[in-house]
């Protein structure tokens, strides 16, 4: 695990879940070792020792942070809130340049549209120019969404494992509710895989 703020944390979490482990462990040591005298065959055939690696990655996940801390919170919102001042001011000029459109009133420093504006494509124009407007205001959406679930504290968890959406991915696309191997092929991750595994096991 790299070096992050919170491995801290995460450290911690994993001597007492190894301290955990060790302990359940020992007791099924001891009650394999009262029952080793019965059916010991039967018993090796039924519990083959896990893959070191699986021990590990499962390891690894259950320790994860499942929230983002105070500040990466208030990092995120800064972000967000910088995107949503940039996006209005966007929509403001694109609201300015469709009024040129209906006014005829083509102001070329408001609207790159205007450039190759010609009699007839004016419809065309405009249709753009709301598209745009449609777009922006639905990312404004977005990001009113995004800063609500940090009020929350439930910002950059996955929807779909639970576990944190990596930062790198929040801060290319603030708004993402998931994970990017999610998104993109309707399939959690390893890890995501093993983080369901143990929620569902009541972990
Ligand atoms: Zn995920």
């Amino acid at each position: 695990m790299p070096a992050k703020k919170g491995s801290k944390t995460a450290a911690k979490n994993t001597v007492q879940i190894m301290k955990e482990k060790a302990a359940a462990r020992a007791k099924r040591a001891k009650k394999a070792k009262s029952s080793a005298k019965k059916t010991p065959a039967v018993r090796a055939e039924k519990n083959p020792p896990r893959k070191a690696a699986d021990t590990k990655l499962a390891a690894a996940v259950a320790a994860e942070p499942r929230v983002y801390g105070p500040e990466k919170l208030k990092h995120f919102k800064e972000l967000i809130q910088g995107k949503k001042k940039e996006t209005m001011e966007e929509l403001d000029s694109l609201k300015e340049s469709m009024m040129d459109v209906t006014t005829g009133e083509y102001v070329s420093e408001s609207s790159n549209y205007s450039l190759h504006m010609e009699q007839g494509t004016d419809a065309m124009e405009r249709e753009k120019t709301f598209l745009f407007a449609s777009r922006g205001s639905k990312f404004i959406n977005q990001l009113d969404d995004a800063l609500a679930r940090i009020e929350t504290r439930t910002y950059g968890v996955c929807k779909e494992c639970g576990l944190l959406v990596p930062k790198e991915r929040l801060e290319a696309v603030p708004t993402a509710q998931t994970c990017a191997e999610y998104k993109n092929t309707g399939m959690p991750c390893e890890r995501g895989r093993v983080a369901l595994a143990q929620r569902k096991a009541g972990k």
